[in-house]
């Protein structure tokens, strides 16, 4: 794939989504994030060589919302290993991302880390030993050392907007804690995890931060290891089969490559070996997963021929 290939793939798609008027709906239940402009779009791809292919508000920062979900799993299982899997499962959920129905027949552990009761049973996991404030500070400097760029922030407008309207995950959490999942108060762990939720990126340094899971557990450009190659194949497995909660099939079919969506209207895309991809266009489909974003990723696979299923 030549530099100007991709160069112009990028940016065609980008205008091709620029003339759509079917943008999905902005998510509202968190109503900070409603005063997002529906019409924001930003795409950028990372190659393998560290060529940054951009186009649109690819420098804007949103919240990434439930892509952070793949960075705790990724601090989870460092901290943990394997014994990680004892708190949450690894399935599909079939339903929506805040659903509780799964939680009661399967005693309280959730169905897989990207779910909301998943990831929030993932952040007690790391918070066990520490306080709020600390482990925050290390999920941040963790975002910070993988994007290369000191200035990731959390939005503390819309963490504050979700700790103030989260009933659902609220009833998770207590749920959850009655069947002695949560080893934190219950407080503490959310409050974790609406902050985590909160932080703000732009495509570029989501891309950034997602160039390990693209080749190997390492970032190619300065050859520092972040996680082992093996784990870096089941997160990525994870997100083929669980990122877009229901939605997650549709994903598989149409785009073809593990990725991870979060309700801010961000996508992380990894097409193995070759490239890390971040997608943002607001407004979401009814399985809370962006609809621009995912009809711009089925555009650049299938233009690239970038499926891990074959062209
Ligand atoms: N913070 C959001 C929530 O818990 C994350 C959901 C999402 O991005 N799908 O509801």
């Amino acid at each position: 794939m030549s530099r100007a290939n991709l160069d112009r793939v990028v940016s065609e798609i980008a205008d091709e989504m620029r003339q759509r008027p079917d943008r999905g709906e902005v998510a509202s239940y968190i109503p900070e994030l409603a005063r997002v402009d529906s019409k924001s779009f930003g795409l950028v791809v990372i190659d393998a060589e560290g060529h940054v292919a951009v186009a649109g508000d690819s420098e804007t920062p949103f919240s990434i919302q439930s892509i952070s979900k793949v960075f705790t799993l990724t601090l989870a299982l460092g901290k943990a290993g394997d014994r990680l899997w004892r708190r949450v499962g690894r399935e599909p959920s079939g339903s929506a991302f805040n659903s509780i129905v799964q939680l009661e027949h399967e005693r309280g552990i959730p169905r897989n880390p990207f779910i909301n009761a998943g990831a929030i049973a993932v952040t007690d996991v790391i918070l066990s030993g520490h306080q709020p404030r600390e482990v925050l500070g290390e999920i941040l400097r963790f975002m910070r050392f993988l994007a290369d760029d000191s200035s990731v922030a959390i939005d503390e407008a819309v963490a504050a907007s979700e700790q103030r309207t989260g009933f659902r995950n609220i009833a998770l959490a207590n749920y959850m804690k009655s069947f002695g999942v949560l080893d934190n108060p219950v407080d503490f762990t959310l409050g974790v995890y609406f902050h985590h939720c909160a932080i703000a990126m732009s495509c570029r340094q989501l891309a950034m931060a997602g160039r390990f899971l693209a080749h190997l557990g390492r970032n190619p450009s300065t050859g520092l290891s972040v996680v082992p190659p093996e784990r870096a194949r089941r997160i990525n497995a994870v997100m083929l089969t669980c990122g877009h909660y229901d939605g997650s099939g549709e994903f598989a079919y149409r785009v073809g490559l593990p990725g991870k969506s979060g309700v801010g209207g961000g996508i992380l895309a990894i097409a193995p070996g070759k490239a890390s991809i971040a997608v943002w266009s607001p407004g979401l489909d009814a399985s809370g997963n962006s609809h621009l974003g995912r009809i711009a990723l089925e555009a650049l696979t299938k233009r690239l021929g970038w499926s891990i299923f074959g062209a």
